[in-house]
C-alpha cells in the first residue's frame, strides 16, 4: 500500500502571494526566489504558476537548466554567483545572470574569451559578512567589470539583508537593516545600475528598500520569518498542505510510556493515535510532544518521539476519531511557523525537508 503522506500544493496561493507582494512593492519588479526546489514546492510547478513573476533567482546552474527545460523565458539570476569557469560558458548558453560577489570570479571573467555577454549583480557585503565585495571595493569592482564588454552586459547592484524580519518596532529597532541601507547606498552612490536590496522581510516591513527589484521567496509560498507572525498575518496564503492519515488507534493505560526513550508518559486511560508520517518524510523529529496537529481538522498534540515513519498523537480531544482519519501536519488551518517555532527553526526549512517518498499532489 501507498503511504497516505502527500504535499498539496495551492498553486493559486503562489499566485495570490505574488499579488500580494507586488501590491506592497508597486514600484519593484519582482524576483521570485525558487532556490531549493522552490522551498521544497517544486521548482517547475512553482515557476509555472508564478509565471507572472519579472525574474527568477535560484542557488544552482542545474536549477536555471531545470527553469529553461521546463520553458521558462524570464530572466534567472545564479543569486550565490558562478564558481568555476566553465560555468561561464553555461551562464552564456542558457541566458542567465550571475551574482558578483568575489575577486575570483573577477578574474574569471577577465579570463573569458569574448562571447555572448552575461548579466552581473554585482554584490555588496554591507554587514551580513557572508557573500560580498566590502563596501570601499564595490567601485573598483564595478569598474573592471564596467571595462569587460564583450563579456559582461547589465551591470546591476546587489545587497542582502541579515535581519530585515526585525522592523522598526522590534527590540532592536531594525538597526541593523538601517545600517545595511545606508552603507549599499553610500557605497553604490552615483554608480549606473538598477538596485536589489529587499528579500520577502524587507518587502513586509522595509518599504525604503524596495528599490529597483525585490527578490521575495518565503513571502510567495505564504511564510513568514517575522517573530511571533505568521504569513497569515501579513494577508499570505501558505502554497503547502503536509498532511496524512491515522493508521492505528491504540488504547494506552495510565502511566504506560509512549514511542523511543519513552519520553512521554500517559496522565489517563487515553486513546493515541498513530500517523504515518515522520522524520523520513521530512516531518521535523525535533518536534516535542505538545506540537500540534490537526486531525479531522481539530487540533491534538503530538506524544512522544517522532520517529522515522510515524507520529503520535494525544487524541483525548478528538474521541470521535477513526483509523483513516486525515492527520493535517501544516497548512492554511495550522500555520507552518507554529510547527517550526515548537521544533526550534524556521517555515523554510520544514517545505525544504520534504522527501522524495513524499507525493505531491497540485490543486
Ligand atoms: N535573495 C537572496 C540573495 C537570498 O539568498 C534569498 C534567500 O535566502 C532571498 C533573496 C529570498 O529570501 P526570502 O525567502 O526570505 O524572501
Amino acid at each position: 500500500m501507498a503511504r497516505p503522506t502527500t504535499a498539496v500544493i495551492d498553486t493559486g496561493a503562489l499566485r495570490h502571494n505574488l499579488g500580494q507582494v507586488r501590491a506592497r512593492a508597486p514600484g519593484s519588479r519582482v524576483m521570485a526566489v525558487v532556490k531549493a526546489d522552490g522551498y521544497g514546492h517544486g521548482l517547475e510547478r512553482v515557476a509555472r504558476a508564478l509565471s507572472g513573476a519579472d525574474a527568477f533567482g535560484v542557488a544552482a546552474l542545474s536549477d536555471a537548466e531545470r527553469l529553461r527545460a521546463a520553458g521558462i523565458s524570464q530572466p534567472i539570476l545564479l543569486l550565490s554567483g558562478f564558481d568555476e569557469p566553465s560555468d561561464i560558458g553555461r551562464l552564456r548558453a542558457l541566458h542567465v545572470d550571475s551574482a558578483i560577489h568575489h575577486v575570483s570570479q573577477l578574474e574569471m571573467l577577465e579570463q573569458a574569451d569574448p562571447g555572448e555577454s552575461i548579466g552581473c549583480w554585482l554584490k555588496i557585503d554591507t554587514g551580513m559578512h557572508r557573500l560580498g565585495f566590502a563596501p570601499e571595493d564595490a567601485r573598483n569592482a564595478h569598474a573592471r567589470l564596467a571595462a569587460l564588454g564583450g563579456v559582461v552586459g547589465d551591470i546591476r547592484l546587489l545587497n542582502h539583508f541579515a535581519s530585515s524580519d526585525e522592523f522598526e518596532d522590534a527590540p532592536s529597532h531594525g538597526r541593523q537593516t538601517r545600517d545595511q541601507i545606508r552603507v549599499f547606498n553610500e557605497a553604490v552612490a552615483g554608480l549606473p545600475g538598477e538596485r536589489s536590496l529587499s528579500n520577502s522581510a524587507a518587502v513586509l516591513g522595509w518599504p525604503e528598500a524596495h528599490a529597483d527589484w525585490v527578490r521575495a521567496g518565503g513571502a510567495l509560498y505564504g511564510i513568514s520569518v517575522v517573530e511571533g507572525r505568521t504569513g497569515a498575518d501579513f494577508g499570505l496564503q501558505p502554497a503547502m498542505t503536509f498532511g496524512t492519515r491515522l493508521i492505528a488507534i491504540n488504547r494506552i493505560r495510565k502511566g504506560e510510556r509512549v514511542g523511543y526513550a519513552a519520553t512521554w508518559e500517559c496522565p489517563e486511560d487515553m486513546p493515541v493515535g498513530v500517523a504515518a508520517i515522520g522524520y523520513g518524510d521530512g516531518y521535523p523529529r525535533a518536534a516535542p510532544s505538545g506540537t500540534p496537529v490537526l486531525v479531522n481538522d481539530r487540533r491534538a498534540p503530538l506524544v512522544g518521539r517522532v520517529s522515522m515513519d510515524l507520529v503520535t498523537i494525544d487524541l483525548r480531544d478528538v474521541p470521535d476519531a477513526r483509523v483513516g482519519d486525515p492527520v493535517t501536519l501544516w497548512g492554511p488551518a495550522l500555520p507552518v511557523e507554529t510547527v517550526a517555532h515548537a521544533a526550534g527553526t524556521i517555515g523554510y526549512e520544514l517545505t525544504c525537508s520534504i522527501t522524495r517518498r513524499v507525493r505531491f499532489v497540485e490543486r
